[in-house]
């Protein structure tokens, strides 16, 4: 496949990257600056550089921001769609979360039916904070289930805004193929909390990858007093969710799933006690009792046809923290 992935500079594009070229793909990525692209490619020997190239898009949000990007030659037959701000330390929540996740979303929709009709294939990363009910839990979630949040809502905080602008974003999607029948099918990955190992190039202690952030944190005693409410209680592994992302892009059945990859329940305190036994040069930065907030009737999940369709397995969470903490230990703490 040739694949145009955008926000290659991403924890979660940087191990789809990885995949898609040892899978054989050739790859051209959007990245913000030159800088980055160059720090991209600079990662791989020189035979994979020869199926890997970057475009500048420095803002998704403005118009036609990918009208360039989607255009090559020979053409692209799939896109991965990662690009989205994921961060809470946000001045104005609608002009840095919610119109960047939809505007960027209908950009690449747009330019993607007006400029690649060769396209077949759009994976787009969502979400299990477009699925998630925050103020009435089902008992269980699955693939069909949808965040009820409205735009006025979603203005209210970060996190709601955060929720908003995946599920905002997802909807126009599935609207988009509805109403425009484009060429191409589109596949959602909507995974919840996302850990594991951080790429050398992302660590630093300015600038930490949201879902990587409270793992730091543990580390350096941010949370010695007491640990933090753990906010969902689903995860995955980053590994993981890449390669749901490259499966659903090689596969013709995932086209129209909403794909709900999760390895299964945990709490802050789970990632505390690995980080405790595992690495006990960190319990004196730890809380020396920790309780769980894991509720006991905690909401349940159902997401055997994602399984199905793209055969996953997951890691366990155990090995997910242990290689997060080791990547996490290569910047000074
Ligand atoms: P990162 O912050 O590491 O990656 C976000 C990417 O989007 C970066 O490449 C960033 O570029 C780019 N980006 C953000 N805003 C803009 C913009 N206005 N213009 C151009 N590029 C932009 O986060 P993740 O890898 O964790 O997230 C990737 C996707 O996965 C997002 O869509 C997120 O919502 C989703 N997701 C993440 C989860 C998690 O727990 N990590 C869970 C579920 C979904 P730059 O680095 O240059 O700023």
């Amino acid at each position: 496949m040739k694949v145009l992935l955008t926000g290659g500079s991403g924890f979660i594009a940087t191990y789809c990257l990885q995949y898609l070229l040892e899978r054989g793909h050739t790859v051209v990525t959007t990245v913000r600056s030159n800088l980055k692209g160059g720090q991209i490619v600079e990662r791989f020997d020189e035979i994979t550089r020869k199926n890997l190239s970057y475009v500048v898009v420095e803002d998704i949000t403005v118009h036609g921001a990918f009208d360039q990007a989607v255009q090559s030659t020979p053409p692209f037959d799939t896109v991965l769609h990662t690009a989205s701000p994921f961060r809470f330390d946000v001045a104005d929540v609608e002009r840095d979360l919610l119109d960047p996740a939809v505007i960027g979303t209908t950009n690449i929709l747009k330019a993607i039916k007006a400029y690649a009709p060769e396209v077949r294939r759009l994976v787009l990363t969502s979400s299990f904070a477009s699925m998630i009910n925050p103020k009435q839990h089902p008992a269980i979630y699955d693939e069909a289930a949808w965040n009820p949040v409205t735009w006025e809502e979603a203005l209210s905080d970060p996190v709601t805004a955060y929720r908003g602008s995946k599920t905002f974003a997802e909807h126009a999607a599935w609207k988009f193929v509805e109403m425009e029948k484009p060429n191409f099918s589109i596949s959602t990955i909507n995974p919840p909390s996302v850990f594991g190992p951080v790429p050398k190039h992302l660590a630093s202690q300015d600038r930490i990858n949201t879902s990587s952030a409270r793992i730091l944190d543990m580390m350096q005693g941010k949370m010695k007093d007491h640990l933090e409410p753990t906010g969902a209680f689903l995860w995955v592994d980053v590994r993981d969710v890449a390669l749901a992302h490259v499966k659903a892009a090689e596969l013709p059945r995932t086209a129209g799933m909403r794909l709900f990859v999760t390895a299964g329940h945990f709490s802050n305190a789970d990632i505390a006690k690995v980080i405790q036994e595992e690495f006990p040069e960190y319990c004196d930065r730890l809380p020396s009792t920790i309780t769980s907030d894991l509720p006991s009737d905690v909401y349940g999940f159902e997401n055997l046809s994602t399984n199905q369709a793209l055969d996953m397995r997951y890691r366990p969470l155990q090995e997910c923290i242990i290689d997060t903490v080791k990547s996490l230990q290569a910047i000074a703490l």
